[in-house]
């Protein structure tokens, strides 16, 4: 693994890391746009990287569909674009040196029994600790959980202001492999974000909470964090988060100039009316050097 300490006044590098479930919908491409807009106007890098490492879930077709979509939509990356299910060995080296550091333990407990025996959390059970000590005779162990520790994890989010967690009792001690062999999003997103050199990660606010699992990733790593800004999350008239869980429909591939500003307008820019019908590249030049941050109030 590489270990990175951060430089001061280091080229800005962002990302989009789409999961390849579905089409690209409103709420993707709201994300996509946001870290696109703040790594551009910041004369930043931008790279697309492809979070297919749920394999059952992801599918090829999807992965070229949101490449597509997003090439129509003038969001290019700026260097090559990683698939994480490529990836594994590289997750399996960040695994053993948790393993070797004890800050990761297997764990042999069933759904079951977690939620038979534990505190709600902010996202469910919280881990009992059952399998912190070693696991019980005669049971056997495939996934593999960090160690939390009693300390509070706070930052500063450009857009959401001081968040701060208390991961232990929280969240709990989390998996960073599962039972079924799959790395863990939290896992790798802090892998391949160090690998890729990303120093700035602007996506939707859906994954806030995540964060101090993935800054308390970095600490065990030896990583530096970025800094974060958690765009607001789009919803349908149910309030809930368009995914494809909600049958969010996917954007169009025709109607771009039009959907690119109502994009921007939800991110609180003013696009002119006409800029509707100007070209992609036109849109986002203007998007770029009009790119203001929204903020709570939007
Ligand atoms: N792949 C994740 C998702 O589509 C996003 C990961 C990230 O931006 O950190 O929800």
């Amino acid at each position: 693994m590489k270990k990175k300490l951060s430089p001061p006044n280091q080229l800005y590098r962002g990302r989009f890391a789409p999961s390849p479930t579905g089409p690209l919908h409103f709420g993707s491409l709201v994300a996509a746009l946001g870290s696109y807009l703040d790594a551009k106007s910041n004369n930043g890098i931008w790279l697309v990287r492809v979070e297919d490492l749920d394999t059952p879930r992801c599918s090829a077709v999807a992965v070229d569909d949101i490449l597509r979509t997003l090439d129509i939509y003038g969001l290019h990356s700026d260097e090559a674009i990683i698939l994480q299910s490529q990836r594994t060995s590289i997750y399996e080296e960040a695994l053993q040196v948790l393993q070797l550091n004890q800050h990761a333990y297997p764990c042999c407990c069933t759904r079951k029994e977690i939620a038979d025996s534990a505190l709600l959390g902010i996202e469910g059970p919280v881990y009992p600790g059952t399998c912190r000590n070693g696991i019980p005779a005669g049971r056997d162990a495939k996934a593999w959980r960090v160690r939390t520790h009693q300390n509070v994890i706070a930052f500063t989010d450009a857009i959401q202001g001081h968040i701060s967690q208390d991961l232990e009792h929280e969240v709990g001690d989390f998996i960073v492999k599962r039972a079924d062999g799959y790395f863990a999003y939290q896992l790798a997103v802090v892998v391949d974000d160090a690998y890729q050199d990303i120093n700035h990660i602007v996506r939707g606010a859906d994954l806030l909470l995540s964060t101090p699992r993935q800054i308390h990733l970095h600490k065990l790593l030896g990583l530096a964090t970025p800094s974060y800004m958690h765009l607001p999350v789009v919803t349908n008239s149910q309030g809930e988060k368009l995914s494809k869980q909600t049958l969010a429909t996917a954007i169009s591939k025709k109607n771009v100039s039009a959907t690119l500003c109502e994009a921007l307008i939800f991110l609180g820019q003013h696009p002119p009316v006409a800029l509707r019908t100007y070209q992609v590249n036109e849109i986002l030049a203007w998007a770029v050097a009009h790119w203001r941050p929204p903020t709570l109030l939007n």
